[in-house]
């Protein structure tokens, strides 16, 4: 038999929103390499035939190299085996999904793309916040804020007047809210921080742009976490353990919109 890849994207960590086709992939799968954002705590059962490789994390902690990931996926396609590389939230939202992608053409290896919920949309509805809502915003841009953003990038985010959403985002947010300011943004512009989505955990920190790295400092807001940028914040609503605060301080921050 000819080996191949299947990239699956696994959605915010939960079982359930995994979709059909990536639970027919795990099934017929005979290596899988998974990381730590991917729901994995019942992948035995979800792949009971394949071989379980975590590859967000080793012995000392630290992740795999990404080239390494590359070679695990191609040798293992190569010897003829179907391996299943299952990534957190859609394989080609910031994941690097496409370069391991590009490394199976490389090698002539068949793969395919499974799509998955992405967290940069589902996390903030975990926290009742829509990205879009009529009259309030009618676009959301997705960032990465693994680095700090450019001024020139943070001017046209600004400029743009709609919801920013970035993953990757605890380590900058000092950076990214003073530039904000700094691009000409509202300072009172309400900022969320979701931590954990969908975990038992979830937890949603609410202030604006000038005092989210206070109180999300004071609440020690850790990685993995969702930040959410403009007026749908408003909309907060239900979701998790924090709710109720999480109303009382939305309200305070300004009329919801009907
Ligand atoms: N491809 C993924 C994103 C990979 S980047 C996707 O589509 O979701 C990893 C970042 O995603 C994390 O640093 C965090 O910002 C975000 N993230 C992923 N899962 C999350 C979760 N369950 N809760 C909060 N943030 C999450």
């Amino acid at each position: 038999m000819s080996g191949r890849v299947t990239l699956v994207g696994g959605g915010p960590g939960r079982e359930d929103l995994l979709t059909l086709a990536a639970v027919r992939a795990l099934a017929a799968a005979d290596v899988v390499l998974y990381d730590r954002l991917a729901p994995h705590e019942g992948l035995a059962g979800l792949a009971p035939n394949a071989e379980l490789i975590d590859v967000g994390k080793r012995p000392g902690h630290h992740a795999i190299p990404q080239s390494e990931i590359e070679s695990l996926l191609v040798d293992r396609a190569l010897a003829g085996l179907h391996a299943v590389r299952l990534k957190g939230g859609d394989p080609y939202v910031l994941g690097r999904g496409s370069e391991e992608v590009l490394a199976c053409h490389r090698a002539g290896i068949p793969v395919d793309v499974v799509p998955g919920v992405t967290s940069a949309i589902a996390v903030p509805g975990a926290a009742g916040i829509p990205l879009t809502h009529r009259g309030l915003s009618h676009l959301f841009t997705v960032v990465s804020g693994h680095a700090p953003l450019t001024d020139d990038e943070l001017a046209h985010l600004a400029g743009l007047g709609g919801t920013i959403v970035v993953l990757m985002g605890v380590n900058t947010l000092p950076s990214l809210t003073a530039g904000l300011v700094r691009a000409g943004m509202s300072a009172t512009m309400p900022v969320a921080i979701i931590e954990r989505g969908f975990r038992d955990d979830q937890r949603t920190t609410i202030g604006d742009l000038t005092d989210i790295v206070t109180t999300a400092g004071r609440a020690r807001v850790s990685s993995p976490a969702v930040i959410v940028v403009g007026e749908v914040v408003r909309l907060a609503h239900d979701g998790d353990a924090s709710a109720t605060e999480l109303m009382e301080r939305a309200a305070s921050l300004g009329a919801v919109v009907p």
